[in-house]
């Protein structure tokens, strides 16, 4: 083993020659040349074949997978992975790492400060990561404290998931997404820009998300949940605002993705161009062809049907009537919803909406996934290359191949045979840093 004191000389090498922008990591890497064997019993390098091999070593250079070599190779830094299985970092493509759900949250919005949820995020993000999740897409959430996050990341400042952000929902004055049920002064003061109306004031609040930081926009094309106003669950914005939404998000070469509940704000959606759907609750045969003529991806989010479902209705039940209205009527559908679209043979890639359900927990998803019908392959599919094709990131994540970042995890088990495996992650490396072994 090289003295760390090498190692941090080199890694401040790196950092004066400016080469260490390209190079996020928690810990110095292994400086080019010194290279790290992970070897591995089982492998399920790439989920779209499904096949998994025996004994491979990775061989990892700096925060990528320099090649795969056949048999246990390698002297130096060995991994010892030979009794596991080993699979791509996860993907959670609806996360909200600034936050989540508790008897407090209502108050918290009016009393934490930008930076504290920048903190609490990286809470969060820790969580996420140790749980497998190696790249996640943070799907609304205060613009300052969720770029500031998704940077620090960036730079090795804090452990967590590589983070794709959206920033602030693009939102309808006083729909989901907007601020509301408070005074109407204190509802002025968190208004953020994000929220517009009519089309050319909803392509301002798409371009301001742009120069902010966002790096896909996050709309809501109908109601929501946890929202605290009665307005259903159905289309908010206009077929005007959705195709204005969607045309400045491309021209900016932004995806565009949706939050939608209601059959109408999908399918209007869908029709504007959109990218994506997340929860897709009342989806119909219609939204079905469409997601299919287009290659969308659907992001069920079972576990945030799960979870507000059975805190209103449980004894324990902290939301707002409003919200326990919503959550009684939406929430047990979406396991049904997910069957529907994937008998109806739509592309689905993995996502918890998780800051609704506990941060940490994502993993739970698997198993809500395969009673909807998934198969555990296919469901690895979903956090894993599916993810990837739908976030657009899939030369950078999703498959363990040379070239590839080093994002990799083990589980003791198979997860082909139980996909719930994925629930006890022993093992995470993230661009070619373990950071968690055991
Ligand atoms: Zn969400």
């Amino acid at each position: 083993m090289k003295s760390i004191t090498m190692l941090w000389a080199a890694a401040a090498a790196l950092v004066a020659s400016g080469a260490a922008a390209q190079t996020p990591a928690a810990t110095p890497v292994s400086p080019s040349g010194e290279a790290t064997f992970v070897q591995v019993g089982r492998l399920l390098a790439d989920p779209a074949s499904g096949v998994v091999q025996r004994d491979k070593t990775l061989v990892i250079r700096g925060n990528r997978v320099a090649e795969v070599r056949d048999g246990f190779v390698g002297e130096g830094r060995i991994v010892d992975l030979r009794d596991a299985f080993v699979l791509p970092g996860l993907i959670d493509s609806h996360v909200h790492l600034t936050g989540q759900q508790n008897p407090n949250a209502r108050l918290e919005e009016v009393t934490q400060s930008n930076a504290e949820q920048a903190f609490v995020g990286a809470r969060h993000a820790r969580r996420t990561l140790m749980a497998g999740f190696t790249t996640v897409a943070d799907l609304g959430g205060q613009n300052e404290a969720v770029f500031a996050l998704r940077d620090a990341i960036r730079r090795g400042d804090v452990p967590g998931p590589r983070v794709i952000a959206s920033g602030a929902s693009v939102s309808v004055h006083g729909g989901h997404g907007d601020v509301n049920g408070y005074r109407d002064d204190v509802m002025h003061l968190l208004s953020s820009e994000s929220v517009c109306s009519g089309p050319e004031d909803c392509m301002r609040a798409v371009r301001t998300q742009v120069r902010s930081g966002a790096d896909v926009i996050k709309i809501t094309a109908t109601g929501g949940v946890l929202s605290n106003t009665a307005a259903g669950l159905g289309q908010q914005f206009s077929e005007a605002e959705l195709a204005a939404i969607v045309e400045a998000g491309h021209r900016m070469g932004r995806r565009v993705t949706a939050h939608a509940h209601g059959a109408d704000g999908i399918n209007s959606f869908l029709r504007a161009g959109g990218d994506s759907i997340e929860h897709g609750t009342w989806l119909d045969a219609e939204s079905i062809r469409l997601m299919r003529r287009e290659g969308v991806y659907l992001v069920p989010t079972l576990m945030a049907g799960d979870f507000v479902a059975r805190i209103a209705s449980g004894p324990d039940n902290f939301f707002t009537p409003a919200q326990t209205a919503k959550a009684l009527e939406a929430g047990p559908l979406m396991l049904d919803m997910a069957r529907r679209a994937h008998d109806g043979g739509v592309r689905i890639a993995f996502g918890t909406d998780s800051g609704v359900s506990a941060h940490g927990d994502n993993a739970g998803e698997f198993a809500l996934l395969a009673r909807a019908g998934l198969t555990p392959l296919e469901a690895i599919q979903a956090a894993t290359v599916n993810a990837a094709a739908h976030l657009d990131i899939a030369g950078e994540a999703g498959r363990i191949a040379a070239g590839m970042p080093a994002d990799l995890i083990a589980v003791s088990g198979d997860p082909l045979a139980d996909v719930t495996e994925l629930e006890r992650v022993r093992f995470v490396m993230k661009g070619g840093v373990v950071h968690r072994a055991e």
